[in-house]
């Protein structure tokens, strides 16, 4: 049996920078041995080219190379982590396991158990803040309820935020007590049966895209908003950072974006039946009309609705599109075709390269009217003064539709005023 060690438990945290966990495992004495689960219960369930499989891999193979810098090595394993751990307690002599907290309801259930197993082995189970600026419980109503709608969060959310929420943790200092090692292997992409994804990641580049971000933001043809999604999902960048980088450039409005994200993750901690279900219940009593055939039509963008198609092409080929779209999209595939939210949010999960559960429900739900809201649901957006006002040039759709204004270019598949009136109708008597 190897020396006592405690490990460092890496899952949407894949940085050795500013990392609370890591920092607080490396300033605890024993060396530490950092771990990365490729998850069969996550990983079974998704298509095998999918690219986030790629980009976490190939962010695996870039920590490696830092911590065999440093002696050290990441052990990687693969499989359940239910029965992954009890393999890694016969190998090592694990004293605590440190991680950061992990809000999504697969997660919660993962460490629940996870705690009971350690705990049972006398091991300590060890998780910090790390993925938000202020967490579930940071950000409450007078009566310490949830807030369910945003400006009143993020009023709260702003007045609290001072320096020492977003102090990065000096993780290097310390990195001599990371567990020295010979190197470890790597499962190869294809033994875990996936393929390396034919995507391009964004890169973290974002300062000189601040400074005109409020006015920009909404115009998807300028090519003006962050896409560091992929990086706040996976933990490739620090939110702390992040913030700092918002705060110093005096962008309000992107640093109030970044409040989104804990918004809807907060919501989904205390609600988390969202997930799945409407958060305004009674919208679980719409008729949705769910044509298969529409609902095709809207994923591979041949609506005939320019806007609409455009996004959904985006979304197809680099696995992101501008949020000005994602709600043009949601909204007339909840309210135009009156299929139900849940389709389009699957078809987002598996497409997104940034998707994040808490997000894409939320801004699901938005969309349909059935969520964090205060907008009545008969707002119903109309997809060609969306695209008149915010791609007047049709740069836009031009780029992503290249058959647009020819023969070839898809009919609109339902006539707007018509869809409206239907719309309304069947939401009224869900909702009286
Ligand atoms: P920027 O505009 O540069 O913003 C910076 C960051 O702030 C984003 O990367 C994101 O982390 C956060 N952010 C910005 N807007 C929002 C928002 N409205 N809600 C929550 N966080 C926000 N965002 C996701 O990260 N994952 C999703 O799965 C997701 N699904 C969505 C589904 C729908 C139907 C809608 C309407 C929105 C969704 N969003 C989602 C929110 C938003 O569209 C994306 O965060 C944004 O477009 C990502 O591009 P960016 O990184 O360039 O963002």
């Amino acid at each position: 049996m190897n020396k006592p060690l405690n490990i460092f438990w890496f899952r949407r945290d894949l940085r050795l920078e500013d990392n609370a966990g890591l920092y607080h495992a490396l300033n605890n004495g024993e060396s530490v041995l950092p771990l990365f689960i490729f998850d069969q219960n996550i990983l079974d369930k998704l298509p095998k080219d999918d690219a986030r499989v790629t980009f976490i891999y190939e962010t695996i193979q870039d920590l490696k190379k830092e911590l065999q810098k440093h002696g050290s090595d990441l052990l990687v394993k693969y499989g359940k982590p239910e029965k992954v751990w009890p393999e890694i307690l016969k190998e090592y002599s694990v004293e605590q396991v440190y991680t950061n907290h992990d809000y999504e309801p697969y997660a919660r259930e993962r460490d629940d158990s996870m705690v009971e197993f350690l705990n049972s082995e006398k091991i300590a189970f060890k998780t910090f803040k790390d993925q938000v600026i202020f967490e579930k419980d940071e950000i409450l109503k007078a009566d310490k309820t949830p807030y369910t709608v945003f400006t009143p969060f993020f009023k709260q959310w702003h007045a609290k935020l001072n320096d020492f929420y977003i102090k990065a943790y000096p993780t290097k200092k310390y990195f001599k007590n990371l567990y020295q090692t010979k190197s470890l292997s790597l499962p190869a992409l294809k033994d875990m049966g996936f393929e390396k994804s034919k995507l391009d990641f964004p890169k973290i580049s974002y300062k000189n895209k601040l400074d005109d971000y409020a006015k920009e933001r909404d115009f998807p043809a300028l090519n003006s908003t962050t896409r560091i999604g992929l990086h706040l999902r996976f933990g490739t960048l620090s939110i702390r950072q992040a913030a700092k980088d918002a705060i110093d450039a005096k962008s309000s409005v992107w640093l109030s974006e970044l409040a989104w994200r804990e918004f809807y993750m907060m919501i989904l901690w205390h609600f988390p039946y969202a997930a799945f279900d409407s958060f305004k219940k009674q919208y679980d009593k719409i008729k949705w009309r769910n044509n298969e055939q529409e609902f095709k039509a809207w994923c591979e963008g041949n609506t005939g609705y320019p806007l609409v198609d455009a996004g959904m092409r985006q979304l197809n080929e680099i696995g992101w599109m501008h949020n000005r779209v994602r709600m043009v999209v949601a909204s007339f595939l909840s309210k135009h075709l009156l299929i139900d939210w849940r389709w389009g949010e699957t078809y987002f999960a598996e497409k997104l390269l940034d998707y994040e559960m808490a997000s894409n429900v939320g801004g699901w739900q938005w969309a349909a009217g059935s969520g964090n809201d205060a907008a009545p649901y008969f707002r119903v957006f109309n997809p060609e003064l969306q695209m008149k006002r915010f791609d007047s040039k049709m740069e836009y759709i031009k780029k992503w539709i290249p058959e647009y204004g020819t023969k070839k270019y898809a009919q609109p598949i339902v006539e707007h005023t018509f869809a409206r009136d239907r719309v309304l109708k069947v939401f009224k008597e869900a909702l009286s």
